[in-house]
């Protein structure tokens, strides 16, 4: 294990819009190097994958661990189709394994950059008719509790709906193991559609294609739909992969939104100019899940929101996300696209389909150091509030445990477990401490101080 002590450092993340300073760091490669940090760390501590979270979850502590280099393949059960890996690896690494054994992960989000660890603790997801959040896919676990102990999670156990989307709060996940599918070929269609017409269709899409992702343009009143169909890999298809400057669609859109912060009017002009050039053609083209859908390189970086909202609810709230987004007097002058996409309810505590099959949808702004400034980030989230919508955890919003509370039946639980585990807070760092209203949670522990039923630690 590397162990610098200086203080002077400082940790940025990816955007460089997080900016923290430590005293300790440790870049691990082994569980005993994950536990002995934990448990001789002086005050607070966390752990971080590949710093592509907006949302402050991944230092602000006295320590920090880096977890990219345990990153290892530990074990596969060829029969049962079940790999166990160290939660710093990629999933470009992760995936590419599964794919060399026929294997896959049937949802995947568009990145393949981040760590294991990391997009399970913030409930990273994909899309699809069957589409789960990636921590659906974890049978077992290793958890790294905040006095070094070491807790064994099955599938099966309530803990496991506790731990499977717990930001890092909980304890530190080491080692994993996930249950594969078989790896299918996509045969994949894209073409621009009038929100009238996928608004008219998007559930019988969503119900008879595997995959349906649909990407919204305000101002242009179209989205982009793309739906996938499993094939047979050698069914034939005529691939139609457009125009070839069709690839430098992020640098463009990059170039063109540089000028919306001065003058975010400009925006209406961009989004019509960038969904004529890169999003009226038609496409098709087939692959894996993996190699067809997922964005292997990004030309810069983003700053990105995203919120979910149930199934049921889309339609309302897409009504009010429309006018807002569309009006050009309301200073949401927002860049596309807006990614639609959509995922199964689960039973995670803290997961965005706890309890309903939900639709989400993306907001970006490519000028990422600008972000403070971009009002589609306050605009979306207040109409996302207004109509039940939960937060992505890693991406950015001001909601706090007041709002979020409400929107989570297991909030409560989750705390409680919470300070149980970690009672002196290790850890939390002053972001996540203000997001989950700890020091208030201890004051009023009076009020629930028994663990949730059936809760074995
Ligand atoms: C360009 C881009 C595209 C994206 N696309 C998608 C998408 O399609 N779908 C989607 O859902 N999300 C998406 N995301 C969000 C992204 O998946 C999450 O922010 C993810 O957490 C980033 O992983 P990371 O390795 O960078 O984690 P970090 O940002 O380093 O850490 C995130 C959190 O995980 C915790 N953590 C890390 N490792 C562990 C561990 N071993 N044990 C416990 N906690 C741990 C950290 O403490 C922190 O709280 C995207 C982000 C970007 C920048």
């Amino acid at each position: 294990m590397q162990t610098d002590q200086k203080n002077t450092n400082v940790w940025t993340s990816w955007n460089e819009n997080v900016r923290h300073t430590y005293n300790t760091h440790h870049a691990v490669k082994t569980e005993e190097e994950i536990i002995a940090a934990v448990k001789n760390a002086p005050k607070t501590i966390r752990v971080y994958g590949s710093k592509q979270s907006s949302a402050d979850i991944a230092a602000g502590t006295d320590t920090l661990i880096n977890i990219a280099d345990y990153n290892q393949i530990l074990h596969v059960d060829e029969e049962r189709m079940q790999m166990t890996v160290q939660s710093g690896i990629t999933l470009k690494v992760l995936i590419n394994a599964m794919q060399d054994r026929g294997w896959s992960i049937p949802c995947l989000p568009d990145i393949d950059t981040v760590t294991l660890g990391g997009a399970l603790a913030t409930g990273t997801h994909g899309t699809g008719r069957d589409g789960k959040l990636l921590s659906e896919y974890v049978i077992g676990l290793r958890l790294i509790l905040a006095d070094g102990t070491v807790r064994a999670v099955q599938e099966g156990e309530e803990l496991m709906d506790a731990v499977r989307v717990s930001l890092g709060m909980l304890g530190v996940m080491s080692e994993i193991t996930l249950q594969c599918e078989p790896v299918y070929t996509l045969h994949l269609k894209e073409k621009p559609m009038r929100d009238a017409d996928w608004l008219a269709n998007y559930e019988q899409m969503l119900f008879e294609n595997d995959f349906t992702r649909i990407l919204w343009m305000p101002h242009t009143d179209h989205g982009y739909v793309i739906l996938g169909n499993k094939i047979d890999p050698n069914t034939p298809v005529v691939e139609k992969k457009g125009p070839d400057y069709l690839k430098h669609r992020r640098l463009v859109s990059r170039k063109l939104y540089a000028y919306t912060t001065r003058f975010p009017r400009f925006t209406t002009i961009a989004n019509k100019i960038i969904q004529r050039l890169f999003f009226s053609s038609k496409k098709e083209y087939k692959g894996t899940l993996y190699d067809a859908t997922v964005t292997k390189s990004r030309s810069g970086t983003l700053e990105l929101a995203e919120w979910t909202i149930a199934l049921s609810r889309f339609p309302a709230l897409f009504k009010d996300l429309k006018a807002a987004m569309d009006d050009s007097n309301n200073p949401a002058f927002v860049h596309i696209p807006m990614d639609i996409r959509f995922v199964r309810e689960d039973n995670s505590w803290l997961s965005y389909a706890y309890g309903e099959d939900c639709v989400t949808i993306g907001c970006v702004t490519r000028d990422a150091k600008n972000a403070d400034n971009y009002a589609a980030f306050k605009i979306v989230e207040e109409i996302f509030l207004k109509h039940g919508g939960r937060p992505h955890w890693g991406k950015r919003f001001d909601a706090k445990n007041e709002e979020l509370r409400k929107l989570y039946p297991r909030w409560e639980d989750f705390k409680e477990l919470r300070y149980e585990l970690d009672p002196e807070g290790k850890f939390l760092n002053s972001y996540l401490t203000e997001l989950f209203d700890v020091r208030k949670n201890r004051q009023a522990r009076s009020s629930r101080t028994s663990r949730p039923e059936g809760l074995a630690v």
